[in-house]
């Protein structure tokens, strides 16, 4: 990714959840909720300099100028792939690094911080944990990851590789 290229930040509308989650789950900063009017998700867009995500043939005319991407992909794995590659420099794959929920980086936590906050079984396994700053929700690196990294993989082909964070690759 170029250094120039500032991180990309998306809104997305309503028909565009499952999308939505995908892009935060490989770390992508994505606006999204499932009652918007479309001047509310306007609004945000301008407000926050977001590039609207959009299913709606419609919007274009209202969104007035704003940067926009139409989204001609029916299902989830097909509109993931799609947007990946539209933006693909200015994506830098970094699975888990964003909390699904808020859209905010996780952090790293030490793990003598979530002794007791996570199962048995997950302390006595696991070395390294994230924490969400906004809901406290904790994550850690097991075979879920591993299960969407092969998922991704399998989505994203060749993109995957070529968009995936430094050492990684
Ligand atoms: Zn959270």
């Amino acid at each position: 990714m170029p250094e120039s290229e500032p991180p990309l930040r998306l809104i997305a509308d309503e028909q565009l959840g499952r999308l939505s989650r995908w892009l935060k789950i490989i770390g992508q900063d994505v606006v999204y909720r499932n009652d918007w009017a479309d001047e509310e998700l306007l609004q945000q867009a301008r407000d926050e300099g977001r590039i609207i995500l959009t299913r709606d043939s419609h919007l274009p005319e209202k969104a007035a100028g704003l940067p926009l991407y139409l989204v001609r992909e029916n299902y989830p794995a097909g509109q993931l792939r799609e947007v990946v590659e539209h933006f693909q420099d200015r994506i830098r794959i970094e699975v888990f690094s964003r909390c699904v929920e808020c859209n905010v980086p996780l952090r790293d936590v030490p793990k003598p911080e979530v002794e007791g906050r996570v199962p048995p079984f997950v302390w006595k396994t696991q070395t390294e944990y994230r924490a969400c700053p906004q809901c406290g929700k904790i994550f850690w690196s097991a075979t879920h990851r591993e299960r969407v990294e092969v998922q991704l993989r399998d989505i994203l082909g060749e993109l995957y590789r070529s968009a995936l964070d430094g050492e990684e690759k």
